[in-house]
């Protein structure tokens, strides 16, 4: 007793409003699905393509994948997803 007890995992509102954790964005190289992970589901560090640094276990990430690659996903930082949407030709 006093123990702090959960009751149910809630997936956090703004995740389904996106509808559900998985989605598709075009990119200029192609279709890519997009599944958000949450921290709890993160049971494993993964290297980050964007940032080569690991995604410590217990960290909110996005897993993502050419469509019809599912073999060829790959974990990234969700701010190194983004930046690498937003990334521009020659930038820097
Ligand atoms: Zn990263």
């Amino acid at each position: 007793m006093g123990r702090r007890n959960r009751r149910e995992e809630v997936p956090e509102l703004g995740e389904i409003r996106l509808g559900g954790f998985r989605r598709s964005e075009t990119h200029s190289d192609g279709d890519w699905i997009v599944q958000q992970l949450t921290g709890t589901s993160a049971t494993k560090p993964y290297r980050c393509p964007g940032c080569d640094q690991e995604i410590a276990i217990g960290t909110p990430h996005v897993v993502a994948w050419r469509d019809s690659d599912v073999d060829g996903r790959r974990h990234w930082h969700k701010a190194c997803w983004g930046n690498r949407q937003n990334r521009r030709p020659g930038g820097r």
